[in-house]
């Protein structure tokens, strides 16, 4: 780490603390699948799957086909679950690697089950059951609750079942919000889920994997635990909820963003600080310059808003956040010297900044910090 001026530090113990808790929350039989999309959350997705699989999971999840590609190559075997579409010219590629993919219309089944004839292999694939959450998925329309007996869904997933070439191991759907304190329309999802299953077992079909739960299902909805679970951000070591979440779960976050000081000046009153002279100091004072900016991950709509921690106490960040630099004040610290660590998002002596804290400024949530820091900032695997 003293070779790098910014860097994010993974603890890859708190992932396989956080996989833990993970299997405390649901029954022996319930498998974990690890969701490693947009890079492992930012925290590295070869790494973090890994652990995740040496510590409990036997299954990954990836948005994109891309992604599990990355797995394969680096020699990752379990089986890995593709959640979002794949491109009918990317499908080629993909097919000699053992995917699992997500079938979610009878277009995509058709172009799936082609590719498998073939290739002259079975493809794995799991089906998404749209039960209200509006993205992807076969249309279990949550307004009709209605029993019509012609339900154009059941027809669908029949029709999807006759085809050759897909073994269907697997079905699924996705909250639209499991992290609300009222889980009146959770339930109803669920219901409109477990309807489904109902109706196509009465059809002679079977699901060995019937999923639906993520890290807040996980978390407060324990009978959607079902055969599988898709823990995400709680594997990250983070909340689903802004909310402390279940004080009986502890759980590790597992990144910390670092940066370093590249010059500290003693200026007076008045003096002028970065692009477009935003911010004028009150008071002579002392500006620590570090290394880190937006083209890092730290938005650029933070400035002059956030605190990181120097020396254990938390200082503002003065002026616009550059592409690659910030400006601290750090007149109320003494003993600060160039080169010192600095801490954007984590702990530092007995101080720490949560990235919720970062997200709530930005009015967003934790997800979205951690998954936008960019590549050009190293991922650290302490131990
Ligand atoms: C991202 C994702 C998850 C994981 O959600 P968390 O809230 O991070 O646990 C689960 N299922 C699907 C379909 C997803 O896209």
């Amino acid at each position: 780490m003293e070779a790098h001026s910014v860097w994010a530090e993974i603890d890859l113990q708190a992932i396989a603390h956080n996989l833990g808790e993970i299997r405390r929350l649901v029954a022996p039989q319930t498998e974990i699948m690890a969701v490693v999309k947009a890079d492992g959350y930012g925290h590295g997705a070869l790494q973090v799957a890994r652990t995740a699989l040496e510590h409990g999971a036997t299954r990954l999840a990836v948005a994109r086909g891309d992604e599990a590609l990355s797995l394969r190559e680096a020699g990752i075997d379990a089986p890995i679950l593709v959640f979002g579409g794949v491109p009918a010219g990317q499908l080629q590629r993909l097919i000699g690697y053992d995917l699992t993919f997500t079938i979610f219309s009878r277009t995509m089944a058709e172009t799936l089950s082609a590719a498998a004839l073939q290739a002259g292999r079975a493809l794995s694939v799991h089906l998404k059951v749209d039960t209200g959450m509006g993205r992807l998925g076969f249309n279990r329309d949550p307004l009709a609750l209605d029993d019509r007996p012609e339900r154009r869904i059941q027809r669908e997933i029949l029709a999807v079942a006759a085809m050759p070439g897909l073994e269907l191991e697997g079905i699924y759907t996705h909250f639209a919000s499991a992290d609300a304190s009222d889980k009146t329309f959770a339930h109803w999802q669920f219901r409109l889920f477990m309807e489904l299953l109902e109706m196509l077992s009465r059809d002679g079909l079977h699901f060995p994997l019937r999923h639906a739960a993520n890290s807040a299902a996980i978390l407060d909805l324990p009978d959607a635990h079902l055969d599988l679970v898709r823990a995400g951000i709680m594997l990250y070591g983070l909340s689903p909820t802004s909310d402390r979440g279940r004080p009986d779960i502890d759980l590790r976050p597992a990144m910390q963003f670092k940066t370093r000081i590249s010059q500290i000046k003693e200026v007076p009153a008045g003096f002028p600080v970065s692009y477009g002279s935003s911010y004028r100091t009150m008071q002579s004072t002392r500006l620590a310059t570090v290394s880190v900016g937006y083209a890092d991950g730290l938005n650029r709509l933070l400035s002059s808003r956030v605190n990181m921690l120097v020396k254990g106490v938390r200082v503002p960040v003065v002026g616009r956040i550059c592409m690659d630099q910030s400006v601290l004040d750090v007149g109320a610290v003494p003993g600060v010297r160039c080169g010192d660590e600095v801490v954007v998002f984590g702990r530092q002596g007995a101080a720490e900044l949560p990235v919720g804290e970062l997200a709530a400024l930005l009015d967003t949530i934790n997800y979205e910090i951690v998954s936008t820091l960019t590549a050009r900032v190293p991922r650290i695997y302490p131990g």
